[in-house]
């Protein structure tokens, strides 16, 4: 008799997946908490419970449909701690006859589970994990022989074939892009929606944790803990943003302000990379939204959203699998210095950083210009080793699985990538941080200031950046304007600008 061993990974829990639309006594599914999943980086302790207890429901469900399903669970003492190995030992003790897996999101995992079926004595064969809009590939093949991968061509032509916001050839409302819009300061006054937030007890999956020796970073509240760990919870969250915050979300896309960590953001990241819920039900669910709430849901808002999902994420996946596995090695400006200390503390007198990291740190999550302007900038401006700076990425966001991350983090925030994602590097001084934030009234350093004890780091850091990358960016169009100011300043104001930075620089713990 034929009997199938169906591998279901912690980021594939996607209930919609037609493997599950038949039940059938011959499959068995099998899914597992292990130790090179939990150690392949220091991961934020949220993360660890939030995909456990994600996977913990999802196999109830699968058994109340009746499928046949074995849990191995982290303590287990049959649980050998790795894919390969519990594979083997199911696999012989079971006389499994064929083996199947969706295909991995991760290079890593891509790899192991290849090898493994070489080296299984069964038949064996990959299916899709049916969730994204692209293939692995599409990407690649749409850029061939191009030399830049420019993401609004990609995301012109990702709208084009899903009919995603069309009318016919054209785009909806015949413009494609309202990015110009978008992104204000939130006014001072404002106060911003509380987010929606659960109440999952996940003791008893912490307590497992607590018993071994994972290394984790951040705090949790492990009898409220606040993300979505099964589909309806996912939907719900989905709902809650396009009830509540799609109609600003654009407008407020990049704002930031002290002890507000969600503003109009989805927090969906999460639900999407481990398959709760696809990226096209988010785009037809806030699509529906719009239509039905065009009077006070302006365009802009949904388009602004629209781009994230079906263009951004989207990009970049196809990246990972055009570029990997070198793009893990890339450090276009080879920086080679340490992360500080106060990335896992918080603990800075720079108020921007301290809010984003401690943010962080309590939620296992920041939204995306926190990442990108605030540590990411902050970071690359400190010349900090690409390498250093994933391992934090990879590690404190709940959202964070190297596909997404390593092509945000290495390629988009420290433009290691020497500008496959980017066009330029994502950098900037206080005055671009006090235009989108509310943050440098109360901090300890001066915004105006770019040299002297109370400046601004990110100011004298900002210069210095573009100084010591002259050769490699000069001839960026892009930057044009910032070399020709940077040239006209006064040549002592340089040095002393320069002085300062180096002096910060040198003493970067203490910041
Ligand atoms: C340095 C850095 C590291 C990042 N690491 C990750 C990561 O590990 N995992 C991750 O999912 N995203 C990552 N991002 C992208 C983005 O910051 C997060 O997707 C977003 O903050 C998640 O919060 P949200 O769901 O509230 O997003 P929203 O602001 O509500 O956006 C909606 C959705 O759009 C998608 N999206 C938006 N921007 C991007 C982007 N640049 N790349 C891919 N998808 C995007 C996400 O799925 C997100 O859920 C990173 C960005 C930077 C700058
Ligand atoms: S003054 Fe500088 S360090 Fe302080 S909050 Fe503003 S940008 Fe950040």
């Amino acid at each position: 008799m034929s009997k199938t061993l169906r591998l279901i990974l912690g980021d594939q829990l996607n209930s919609q997946h037609s493997w599950y639309k038949t039940i059938d006594d011959s499959v068995t599914y099998v899914l597992m908490e292990i130790r090179t999943e939990t150690d392949y980086a220091q991961h934020h302790i949220q993360k660890v419970v939030g995909i456990f207890a994600a996977m913990q429901s999802f196999a109830t469900t699968l058994k109340s449909e009746k499928h046949q399903v074995e849990y191995i669970k982290l303590n287990d003492e049959n649980n050998f701690q790795s894919f390969e190995k519990n594979i083997e030992s199911l696999i012989s003790k079971n006389n499994f006859t064929h083996f199947e897996y969706q295909l991995p999101d991760e290079y890593r995992v891509d790899l192991m589970l290849k090898n493994l079926c070489n080296s299984i004595s069964i038949s064996s064969n990959a299916v899709d994990s049916e969730h994204f809009f692209t293939s692995r590939n599409e990407l690649g093949n749409f850029f061939e022989g191009k030399k830049t991968f420019l993401l609004e061509s990609f995301y012109r032509a990702m709208r084009k074939k899903h009919n995603v916001l069309m009318e016919g050839d054209k785009p909806l409302t015949g413009q494609w892009n309202y990015d110009g819009e978008n992104r204000k300061k939130l006014p001072k006054n404002h106060k911003p929606i509380l987010p929606l937030v659960f109440d999952n007890d996940v003791s008893g999956v912490l307590e497992e944790i607590i018993k071994t020796d994972i290394n984790t970073i951040g705090t949790i509240d492990a009898e409220n803990f606040v993300w979505p760990i099964n589909r309806e919870q996912s939907l719900q969250l989905l709902d809650f943003f396009a009830t509540e915050c799609l109609h600003l979300f654009g407008s407020y896309q990049d704002a930031m302000t002290p002890n507000e960590w969600s503003l109009y953001h989805s927090r969906i990241s999460f639900s999407m990379n481990i398959k709760m819920i696809s990226p096209q039900e988010v785009i037809a669910r806030v699509t529906e939204e719009w239509e039905k709430r065009q009077n006070e849901i302006e365009y802009n808002q949904l388009e602004g959203f629209v781009r994230q999902i079906i263009g951004w994420r989207e990009y970049m996946r196809g990246i990972y699998w055009l570029k990997m596995p070198e793009y893990a090695t890339m450090n276009y400006f080879n920086n080679q210095e340490k992360l500080p200390d106060w990335f896992w503390t918080g603990k800075t007198k720079m108020t921007c950083m301290k809010d984003a990291i401690d943010q962080s740190l309590k939620y296992a999550y920041a939204h995306h210009i926190q990442r990108l302007m605030i540590t990411g900038n902050f970071a690359l401006l400190a010349g900090i080793h690409p390498d250093e700076i994933d391992a934090w990425y990879l590690g404190i966001y709940i959202d964070a699985f190297e596909w997404v991350e390593i092509t945000n983090t290495r390629g988009m925030s420290q433009f290691a990538d020497g500008g496959i994602v980017g066009t330029k590097p994502y950098v900037s001084s206080a005055t671009y941080i006090d235009k989108m934030s509310h943050y440098c009234g109360s901090c300890f350093y001066k915004k105006a200031l770019k040299v002297g004890e109370k400046s601004c780091p990110f100011n004298s850091l900002y210069w210095n950046f573009f100084d010591q990358h002259q050769e490699k960016l000069r001839s960026n169009f892009r930057l044009k304007m910032m070399y020709s100011i940077w040239d006209k300043m006064d040549p002592m104001q340089k040095e002393n600008i320069l002085i300062q930075a180096d002096h910060y620089l040198s003493n970067v713990e203490n910041l």
